[in-house]
């Protein structure tokens, strides 16, 4: 069985191979079968969906509008569409030799899939990620200073400064890094996203300083999407709509699934990177609080994974004297460095990390 992760880079060439693969499979040279071209039908090299399910304890539901089949377990899920030879697997993406079919009121699952379940290696399956390009956005900057210290301190230049550490502490780890701003100069929160995606980041983290009404509140808070707002199906659908892969045209299903499988691994690769990089600061003695969900603008369309850090409160006092450190500037860079280069150090390894399970 053939895998290969995805990425927003590799896209353009698994789209080459989808079509290649469409090609070879009809000996057609006009209409790839993925899209739903003739299929030749073979009884043997099919079973029906129901005893599919039963044999692996799988459930499974069936999209009519795009023509989707999820399988489902309580570990794992399986992707496929109507008369299309791709397919996911925990995220991961697997080609078909023949493409699930509907004959005579059911749905046909291939043969393959039943023997891949059944196999070990399908424990194996689980999303990889290898950070290579990394955006750091300094929130706030030029008419807009954000949260301002009672003593008048303010968080765009906080932003700004640490973001310029970290830009350093992970140049240092080997990584490619952009800034979002340089400078003390006003960036639109679109054009921050824009940004992250026009250098294909593989991970985009917005730096920000906090403020409360209570001077009592303090402590480094980290955010990513919740899952509400990212893994839905209609966004893979929207997508899908209106954006292309590198250009190239697909039909819509198959870009569905594609933009599916990316604001999936995006979101497990956001949460586990919440996870550790608030294990990282903890270890690291900082006052810190257990992730968090919410829908800011940057984490929603950055397209790639994604998450928020709150470095600390302007309001509180203390914070705000540390804050205005430059050796703590420097730790807090280095506390989100050590996260980012650790979580891919494991990845890399292609071993399970201790933190990915965990709900808040
Ligand atoms: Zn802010």
């Amino acid at each position: 069985m053939e895998k290969i992760v995805i990425s927003r880079k590799n896209i353009f060439a698994f789209c080459l191979m989808l079509v290649t693969w469409g090609l070879l499979a009809t000996g057609c040279a006009t209409i790839p079968s993925y899209v739903g071209g003739a299929v030749t039908f073979s009884p043997s090299d099919y079973v029906g969906v129901e005893s599919f399910c039963k044999k692996h304890g799988f459930q499974y539901s069936f999209d009519t509008i795009d023509d989707l089949i999820r399988l489902y377990s309580s570990d794992k899920e399986i992707k496929i569409l109507l008369n299309s030879f791709v397919g996911a697997i925990n995220g991961s993406i697997f080609y078909l030799k023949v493409p699930p079919v509907y004959r005579k009121g059911k749905i046909l699952i291939p043969r393959q899939l039943d023997k891949f379940v059944s196999s070990r290696t399908l424990s194996s399956f689980r999303p990889t990620f290898v950070i290579k390009t990394i955006v750091i956005d300094p929130g706030h900057g030029g008419r807009d200073p954000g949260a301002i210290s009672p003593r008048g301190l303010e968080e765009k230049t906080i932003n700004l400064m640490v973001a310029k550490y970290l830009k350093e502490e992970l140049e240092g780890r080997g990584f490619k890094v952009i800034l979002t701003r340089l400078r003390d100069v006003f960036i639109s929160l679109d054009e921050r996203v824009r940004i992250a995606r026009r250098h294909h980041a593989d991970f985009f983290i917005s730096l920000h300083s906090n403020s409360n009404r209570s001077r009592n509140v303090d402590g480094v808070e980290i955010y990513h999407l919740p899952a509400s707002r990212l893994n839905s199906r209609e966004r893979a659908l929207r997508l899908a709509k209106s954006e292309d892969f590198s250009g190239r045209e697909l039909p819509t299903n198959v870009k569905a699934i594609l933009w599916d499988l990316i604001i999936s691994k995006n979101y497990a690769f956001s949460v586990e990177m919440s996870n550790i990089m608030y294990f990282t600061f903890k270890n690291l003695g900082f006052n810190v609080r257990p992730p968090k969900k919410a829908s800011f603008h940057v984490l929603r369309l950055a397209y790639v994974p994604s998450i928020l850090v709150e470095m600390g409160y302007l309001s509180n006092a203390y914070e705000e004297k540390a804050l205005r450190k430059k050796y703590y500037q420097r730790q807090i860079a280095q506390a989100v460095s050590l996260a980012i280069s650790s979580l891919n150090k494991r990845y890399a390894k292609g071993r399970k990390t201790r933190y990915a399970n965990l709900n808040w």
